[in-house]
């Protein structure tokens, strides 16, 4: 496969729809996760295994992975909350696990009803899961409410850099910062990430999940890869909005941020033309939900040569 340079990691399958009102029928999910495949995409969290009376717009979620891993080369990632969402995700096949651990602790008791304590030894307990097992995925613990809490306000670095050290020492492979609430800016993305890589490694913070709410989406990503980031989360049409700001945006949109870094002479391996058709699959399958983005709306400039065409 060719290189690139920068990874875009799609989570509209799971963030997005979890953040939906309407519920994607499986077999559109199914349309819409080749079609990003197709046009490049390498890596997409397709789902989540939480209880399906919690989240009925994921509940198909092991389908899913087990579709999503007969596409060639294609990285099939998902989210879980706890052991038994784990114990789902292994037994589906997924390629890469990752468990959120709200930095506010606040949140985290109001969100999953668990205390830091009891979210490292459930990170404990998933580790051992996954070292029993023949083929293991990649464990990645995402620090999430680490540029800010609904609940708590600002967030101390030094518990987003001390929760990085323990997540790893319970048994992730890889931590990731995430930015729940769109409060981060480019100069904290910029510090944080400096920071997390130093206390843990500099290969053991690769990726970044964004959000736009503010309008600093592609501006953090900027910060982010000028230090040293090189896995950047974003969903198509920016699918989802704002959980804790009803109306506005959400995820940073795949299409701009595709658009940014091909111009930019990053490479990320996506079709652009082809990306931009698929948001297609999601005005037909979920009818009334906002979709985001620039150049979508625009197109792409004229004599545009993307970086991956090259
Ligand atoms: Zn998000």
């Amino acid at each position: 496969m060719p290189t690139i340079d920068i990874l875009i990691s799609e989570v509209g399958p799971r963030d997005g729809l979890q953040n939906a009102g309407a519920i994607m029928p499986t077999e559109a999910k199914k349309r819409w996760i080749k079609a990003e495949a197709a046009a490049g995409v390498r890596e997409i969290e397709v789902g989540s295994f939480v209880p399906a009376k919690v989240l009925p717009q994921l509940a198909d979620t092991a389908e899913i992975v087990q579709y999503a891993r007969s596409l060639p080369g294609l990285d099939v990632a998902v989210l879980v909350p706890n052991l038994r969402g784990a114990e789902g995700a292994v037994a589906a096949g997924a390629h890469k696990i990752s468990i959120p651990f709200s930095v506010s602790e606040t949140h985290s008791l109001r969100n999953v009803r668990r205390s830091h304590e009891q979210m490292f030894e459930e990170v404990r307990r998933i580790r051992e899961l996954i070292d029993q097992q023949e083929h293991k995925p990649h464990f990645e613990g995402g620090l999430s409410t680490a540029f800010g809490c609904t609940l708590e306000g600002p967030i101390s670095e030094d518990l987003v850099v001390r929760s990085a050290e323990k997540l790893m020492q319970a048994g992730c492979d890889e931590v990731g910062l995430s930015d729940t609430t769109g409060y981060a800016n480019p100069a904290q993305v910029s510090r944080l990430v400096g920071k997390v890589k130093a206390a843990v490694g500099d290969d053991r913070l690769t990726g970044i999940h964004l959000h736009n709410t503010r309008g600093l989406g592609l501006a953090n990503v900027i910060a982010a890869l000028d230090a040293g980031i090189t896995t950047v989360d974003s969903s198509l049409g920016g699918l989802g909005g704002c959980p804790f700001a009803p109306g506005a945006s959400g995820n940073i949109v795949t299409e701009d941020l595709v658009f940014m870094l091909e111009a930019m002479g990053l490479r990320t391996g996506i079709d652009l033309e082809k990306l931009l058709q698929v948001r297609a699959i999601l005005e037909q399958s979920l009818d009334g939900e906002p979709l985001y983005g620039f150049t979508p709306d625009a197109g792409l400039p004229k004599g545009f040569r993307s970086a991956s065409a090259a």
